[in-house]
């Protein structure tokens, strides 16, 4: 057994060319018959660990799994490749269960994998011993140490293993262990001295972004759009979030469904496969949702609302692109969020040390430094490099000398007698003429209008700020109000300076994320169609086989095969993920789509006309809105829309976005923005909110319309 055996195997079976970091001096350290300790990250590859010696060493590898509803999908994977693999648990039927025992005894399996439960039930010790076990891999291992924290008892009777099999390396294998649980885990199994193997918990490929926690709702419509047809999660705080989440988004045209512990078994397993089957692309979900998933195409995954530590944030991110490809996480931040989990950790035992990972977490939104390197230091990695993948690396902040601006704010939370919430200071610093101002005389103060030529959109985040840096804090117990928190005297009367961020970071930051996102996904257009295409055959092998779609081929594969476009099969064949079996038994359907596409794709060389583009050219030429919806058949507003669009595009040399809306238009909006809460953002209460102050007819969907593309416009600039 060499490494050259190793790798042969490798691009045999599973197609790839390369192991990654710590895989092969694993495998030579099971080759040698040592134990050894496997730590790295979801996605890592840990599996690969344990399969290569599998194929290539004499006798079974015995894998030990908590995890039974992945045993299914594990074995599916590896029949697949042309590896010999079944399983034994307490969900089987017993005719089932005897055939995988008669092919063990038999020697036909390369893999057996078994629940602990079945591994220490009677007698099955003697029915291993009648075969050669080249290796025991314990996976989710940390599940037999009480320090971990995901203890299962029935794990800590593994401890026999060593004793009854002294001559068969052990392999223990897991994504979540500190020190300590190492430690324990690896004298429990009885191998205290074993090499201890710690990947990088470094995921490059998943990009990390936080944005501020307003309008989620329009911001996670937004992101979609630009992610058509691709797969993902959005994590809620609460069982009714996901659910009126996912009915929004299904309102908007999404596939989206929601998932959570007050749920039925059997509608929950529903969700879950059909989430693995790329039937449903998105679920909205409470933390439960994952475990159990080895799905390697989810592109992205969103947080709704802060979760309660790095761990958790981690681990849920890390679902996201485990096949290597680029994935996106975004988070949504407010300090709202961060007052809400710590009220909720509030009476439980051990809250202490709860509240201080939550604290750790609001660090990571709040931070100005490179995100990722924030979070590998948390895991105790030393990364002393920008990861050149997160919001803050795009756009590292600039700072400015804020101190008339907080000077501003905090004297009018001081002569406000600390008695209102934001919107309010924001209202009376911006000198709003609101009946409420007036009535409650907010406007014989002397701060009054003295923020005017600031806008409500950024003094928002200009009080979010001083609230991180501990000038403000809001009384969740008392309605929201704004107070002055003790550092404020120093600015109000010491004269202490404040350093804050610019506005333009924090604008160019969103608007450099969504060009990026809209560049990728011009790209992606580009090919979709082939990708589509190939997803599709995709989906159909996979009905036919019975496997999740995944298991046919990844979307790192799918991607590859789009920009090389193989037509022979030793072309096939060199692609990363086609290993002998699978180019043997689906490569034939690739190919043929890739070929019709490659000739069409000759033929076809001349782009149409998109449908906003041609309203925008019949208005050019000299058309008005009326005319062109009257020529094309559709709604004024929609003729409005394309030319909106155009305009956002960059696509409308001729047109004057301010000719399209009233002057006023921008300030009603935000402050309709300003007074509505967030869920109720949408254009219909907009202009309902402003029509009702201002009279009817005031603002419009056109005016909206047209007012958001000189805004995009702007910060994209
Ligand atoms: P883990 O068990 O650590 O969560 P997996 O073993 O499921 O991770 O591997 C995650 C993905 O990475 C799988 O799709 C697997 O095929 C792929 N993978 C593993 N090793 C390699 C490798 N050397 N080259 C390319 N892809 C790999
Ligand atoms: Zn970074």
């Amino acid at each position: 057994m060499t490494p050259e055996l190793a790798r042969t195997a490798l691009k045999k079976y599973f197609g790839y060319d390369d192991f990654r970091p710590l895989q092969l001096k694993i495998i030579e350290n099971t080759y040698r018959g040592e134990d050894s300790i496997v730590l790295m990250p979801t996605g890592g590859g840990k599996s690969m660990c344990f399969q290569i010696p599998a194929v290539t060493m004499n006798g079974t590898v015995v894998v030990v799994s908590p995890l039974i509803s992945l045993m299914k999908d594990q074995v599916d994977g590896l029949n697949a490749v042309g590896i010999r693999a079944s399983f034994l648990n307490s969900s089987q039927a017993r005719t089932d269960a005897h055939r995988v025992e008669t092919a063990y005894e038999n020697g036909e399996l390369h893999l057996l994998y078994v629940s602990p439960e079945k591994l220490l039930s009677q007698g099955f010790f003697t029915f291993l011993k009648r075969r050669n076990i080249c290796l025991f891999a314990i996976d989710e291992a940390h599940c037999i140490s009480a320090w971990g924290h995901d203890f299962r008892p029935e794990y800590t009777q593994l401890k026999g293993l060593k004793k009854a099999f002294p001559d068969t390396p052990i392999m223990a294998l897991t994504a979540t262990a500190d020190r300590l649980t190492r430690r324990d885990m690896a004298e429990q199994l009885g191998i205290p001295d074993s090499e201890q193997h710690i990947a990088s918990f470094n995921r490059p490929n998943l990009s990390l972004a936080v944005r501020p926690g307003r309008q989620r709702r329009e911001q996670i419509i937004n992101f979609l759009r630009e992610r058509p047809d691709q797969a993902g999660i959005v994590y809620c705080l609460s069982r009714k979030q996901t659910e009126s989440l996912a009915e929004k988004l299904r309102e908007a045209g999404y596939n989206a469904e929601a998932y959570h512990a007050g749920l039925t078994g059997d509608h929950r397993a529903k969700v879950q496969s059909d989430f693995i089957n790329d039937k449903t692309l998105i679920v909205c979900a409470t933390i439960a949702f994952g475990m159990g998933i080895d799905k390697s195409n989810v592109r992205w995954v969103i947080h709704y609302s802060l979760p309660k530590n790095l761990e958790n944030y981690y681990q849920e991110i890390g679902r996201a692109g485990r096949d290597g490809a680029e994935a996106d996480t975004l988070l949504f931040y407010s300090y709202n969020d961060y007052m809400t989990l710590k009220d909720m950790i509030g009476g439980n035992t051990n809250s202490e040390l709860q509240i201080a990972k939550l604290d750790r977490m609001k660090e990571y939104a709040d931070s100005l430094a490179c995100r990722r390197r924030i979070l590998l230091n948390y895991f105790s990695e030393d990364h002393s490099e920008n990861c050149g993948n997160c919001d803050i690396c795009a756009n590292p902040p600039e700072h400015f000398d804020g101190t008339v601006l907080a000077q501003k704010a905090l004297s009018a939370v001081a002569r406000l007698k600390q008695s209102v919430g934001m919107g309010m200071v924001i209202d009376v610093l911006r000198g709003s003429a609101r009946a409420e101002i007036r009535n409650r005389r907010y406007d014989q103060i002397k701060t009054y209008g003295a923020g005017r030529e600031t806008s409500t959109f950024d003094w928002n985040q200009y009080f979010n700020q001083l609230i991180s840096l501990g000038y403000l804090y809001v009384a969740h117990e008392d309605y929201g109000k704004l107070k002055l928190a003790p550092a404020a005297k120093r600015v109000l009367f010491e004269g202490a300076k404040v350093e804050l961020v610019k506005m333009t970071t924090i604008k160019a930051r969103r608007a450099q994320e969504e060009k990026k996102t809209k560049q990728r996904a011009t790209v992606k257009r580009e090919h979709l169609g082939l990708f589509d295409e190939l997803r599709e055959v995709r989906k159909t092998l996979a009905r036919e086989f019975g496997i999740p779609p995944y298991l046919v081929f990844n979307d790192a594969t799918l991607h590859e095969m789009v920009s090389q476009k193989p037509i022979t099969n030793a072309e096939m064949g060199r692609i990363s993920g086609v290993g002998e079996r699978k180019l043997h038994r689906f490569g034939d359907q690739f190919m043929t789509v890739i070929k019709k596409h490659v000739r069409r794709e000759d033929k076809d060389k001349r782009g149409d006309l998109s449908t906003h583009e041609a309203s925008y050219q019949a208005y050019a030429a000299g058309a008005t809105v009326a005319e062109i919806a009257a020529s094309r058949k559709i709604a004024e507003n929609t003729v409005l829309g394309h030319l909106a669009k155009c305009y956002v595009e960059d696509k409308a040399p001729n047109l004057d976005p301010t000719k399209f809306f009233r002057i006023d238009a921008p300030d009603w909006i935000d402050e309709a923005i300003a007074n509505l809460p967030d869920e109720g953002l949408g254009m219909k209460a907009i202009c309902e909110f402003v029509n009702t102050k201002y009279g009817a007819g005031s603002l419009d969907y056109g005016q909206i319309q047209f007012v958001r593309a000189m805004r995009a416009r702007e910060m994209a600039n």
